[in-house]
């Protein structure tokens, strides 16, 4: 078994490549081509909202089927997920390797958000804001710049220092105007593209903010109770997510607005897959708001895993371990 740590993932996974990879999962995830199952999400006792999250899944193409698990805690130093893709061959039915999910988790769910970006914001949009300074707000600067070019983009964090930070850390890798903000108001006034990556439990961003034609990629609250926007932001919307069953149950931006009333069950216009596949008009017209939920699926994780043992495997790296 190939054991293939941080560095190598980093390595082997140029973003480009990721948001290939991205395209082909969303279509897999909704072309019948795949299984998934829901995941299970266990609050680890003594520790202040970490969770052990475990997603697993099955695909024909690659012909692959694995296992993620992660622990995830936010504010304990260090990446906030940890652990292991477990992949295994769809000939032999023994597990190939075992890949650090950390990074493949920071990349992948960026790349997907590009991926949802390039479907369903206007095309000439041309200002970004990121809310959040954390690890997912990093990689989606680098993503959505591979995406597009950008005239300005603002990054704002509860921490202006923090926003400050990621600015300078990033700054010579993105194109056009990179700045810091203090506050919501102004950096999504006048985006075309709103990338929300926060851990934020209540909505950081509300239906007053909203201007027609704005995509919402909506990334962060990824546990029911948890909610980055208002029920009426979520009813304005056109709603897409990555997968319907997920969505259903462990989006709070949807669960929480539907218990409210401000939407109704049929809220969810389609999964992007199928927007992909052509099953469904993304946002059709220039002024209405399209909101895409990301919550993750393993399938995400699996064609990158595939992608990366295959590539490890190709230049003998990797460390292999008798199993
Ligand atoms: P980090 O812990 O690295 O960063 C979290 C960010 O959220 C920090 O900027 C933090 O600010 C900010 N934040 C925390 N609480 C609040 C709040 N109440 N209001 C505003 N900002 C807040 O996490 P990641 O970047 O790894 O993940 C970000 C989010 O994305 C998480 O919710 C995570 O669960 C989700 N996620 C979703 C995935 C998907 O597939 N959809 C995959 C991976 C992650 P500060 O530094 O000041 O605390």
């Amino acid at each position: 078994m190939l054991i293939v740590g941080a560095e190598l993932v980093r390595r082997l996974l140029p973003m480009a490549d990721c948001i290939r990879l991205m395209e082909q999962a969303f279509r897999a995830a909704s072309d019948g081509s795949s299984v998934q199952g829901l995941r299970a999400i266990i609050p680890v006792s003594g520790s202040a909202g970490g969770v052990l999250g475990v997603m697993p899944g099955a695909m024909c193409a690659p012909p692959c089927f694995g296992v993620k698990v992660v622990s995830v805690r936010h504010g304990g130093g260090g990446q906030s997920h940890q652990g292991g893709v477990l992949l295994f061959s769809a000939e032999s039915f023994a597990p190939v390797a075992l890949l650090h999910a950390g990074e493949i988790t920071a990349i992948r769910t960026a790349a997907a958000t590009a991926v949802a970006t390039r479907a369903l914001a206007r095309k000439e949009a041309r200002v970004l804001a990121i809310l959040g300074t954390g690890e997912q707000a990093g990689t989606h600067l680098r993503a959505l710049t591979v995406e597009r070019d950008w005239d300005e983009i603002r990054v704002w964090g509860r921490s202006l220092a923090k926003a400050k930070a990621l600015v300078d850390a990033v700054g010579g890798e993105v194109s056009g105007r990179l700045v810091a903000v203090a506050g919501v108001a102004e950096a999504v006034a006048g985006a075309g593209v709103v990338c929300a990556v926060t851990n934020a439990a209540t909505p950081i961003f509300t239906a007053d903010m909203l201007e027609a034609g704005m995509h919402l990629n909506l990334v962060g609250a990824s546990v029911p109770g948890t909610r980055e926007v208002d029920g009426a932001t979520m009813a304005a919307g056109l709603l897409f997510v990555d997968n319907e069953a997920i969505a259903r149950t462990a989006s709070g931006d949807f669960m929480l607005a539907l218990a409210e009333g401000a939407i109704g069950a049929g809220h969810i216009r389609c999964e992007l897959g199928g927007v992909l596949l052509g099953h469904v008009a993304g946002r059709g017209d220039d002024a209405k708001v399209t909101i895409f939920k990301s919550l993750g699926m393993p399938v995400e994780d699996l064609v990158v895993a595939e992608f990366v043992y295959r590539a490890a495997t190709r230049e003998g790296a990797g460390t292999v371990a008798v199993w």
